[in-house]
């Protein structure tokens, strides 16, 4: 390769294309993956299946990169900031809106979005330094993103697992570009968490076993996007008014105050999705569902699981209003969707 600084070079291409971050990691089995077959085994994936990919001799492909990409020797690791409006928050009190996860507010999938300056970086890369072999991963590969990042000195983990900058916060898309050049990596950013524990003790729905660590099956952000079928019932009250994802352990993150406002368009959100209509959402149709959400993120909760979520929050609401339109959908052709409403419209009767 042709230049003097690789390291440099790729962290300038980083910014060039858009990201605020980037750094470099070494693969490695780093010690917070030894955890990952554990957490497995006691079945806090719940039914994220792709979590457990495995290679050929049976180990997780997660929890050994190193075997899983032989060819691998440096991460790079890129973040970019998503907070397009601090104006809202989850905790307004909205009886006939629900809430929809900050990063799926964009006009564009953010996958496409990070792959896209991603592939930027790539292209830098290999056009310096041909027969490189890379790649590039947004949140779909076998690899325990958040992790590379604390060793690439993006963030450090915080007690909520998401990764948090002392400048930027928490409201960050992570993008890796694996490579099979041997890179000088950064160092680890050190844990500014100290004795807060405000995001655990926020969590509506006790899904931290503990500090760092996090049972997914009672986190709203499963629940309401990769859950299939009804939600559990002892989990459905603090789900409040939540349909897609949830933002309170970032809200409440004191390193999130002074988090700066993203500019990129993508991220800028699409009409409707911020406090977005709960009777609207429960009664979306097919066509109207596909026609919304093209190309958005909230594609992958479906028709039915948002249609069920918004029926949830419709029960959570406290509004009596929605006692007829929970009736008409008590009888719908969708099971979850009914049964959900047969369980809100009990909980706004009890209402006095
Ligand atoms: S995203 Fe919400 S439900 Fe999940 S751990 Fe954080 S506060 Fe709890
Ligand atoms: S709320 Fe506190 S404990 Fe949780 S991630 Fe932020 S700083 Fe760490």
């Amino acid at each position: 390769m042709g230049i003097a600084n690789i390291p440099e070079f790729v962290k300038r291409s980083g910014l060039e294309a858009g990201f605020e971050l980037c750094g470099i990691a070494t693969v490695r089995d780093h010690p917070e993956l030894a955890r990952f077959p554990e957490w497995i085994d006691a079945g806090r994936a719940g039914e994220m299946k792709y979590l457990e990919s495995r290679d050929e001799s049976g180990r997780l492909k997660r929890a050994s990169p190193a075997n899983t990409f032989p060819w691998a020797r440096s991460v790079i690791v890129c973040a970019i900031n998503y907070n397009s409006s601090p104006a809202y928050s989850t905790h307004e009190h909205e009886t006939n809106a629900g809430w929809i996860s900050r990063y799926a507010w964009g006009k564009e999938d953010y996958h496409d979005a990070v792959l896209r300056r991603l592939r930027q970086v790539e292209g830098a890369l290999k056009a310096a330094s041909p027969g490189l072999i890379t790649r590039s991963y947004v949140d779909t590969g076998p690899i325990v993103e958040r992790v590379y990042a604390k060793y690439a000195g993006v963030g450090w983990i915080g007690k909520n697992t998401c990764i948090l900058n002392q400048q930027l916060g928490s409201w960050l898309f992570l993008g890796v570009i694996l490579t099979s050049l041997e890179l000088q990596p950064d160092l680890p950013a050190a844990d500014r968490c100290g004795t807060c524990t405000r995001c655990i003790d926020a969590c509506p729905t006790n899904a931290f076993i503990g500090p760092y660590e996090l049972d997914a099956t009672r986190c709203i952000s499963y629940l309401t996007i990769e859950k299939r079928g009804s939600i559990p019932e002892d989990l459905r009250e603090g789900m409040g008014r939540h349909v897609f994802g949830c933002d309170i352990c970032q809200d409440v993150c004191p390193w999130n105050r002074k988090s700066p406002i993203t500019i990129a368009p993508e991220f800028q959100p699409r009409e409707g999705l911020v406090n977005p209509a709960l009777e609207w959402l429960a009664n979306m149709s097919e066509e109207e569902f596909r026609e919304k959400f093209r190309g958005s993120a909230i594609k992958r909760a479906k028709r039915t699981g948002l249609r069920r979520n918004a029926v949830i929050a419709i029960g959570n609401s406290g509004n009596r209003e929605f006692v007829t339109a929970l009736t008409n959908l008590k009888t719908d052709e969708d099971e979850a969707v009914a049964q959900s409403a047969e369980w809100a419209l009990t909980k706004l009767q009890k209402l006095h």
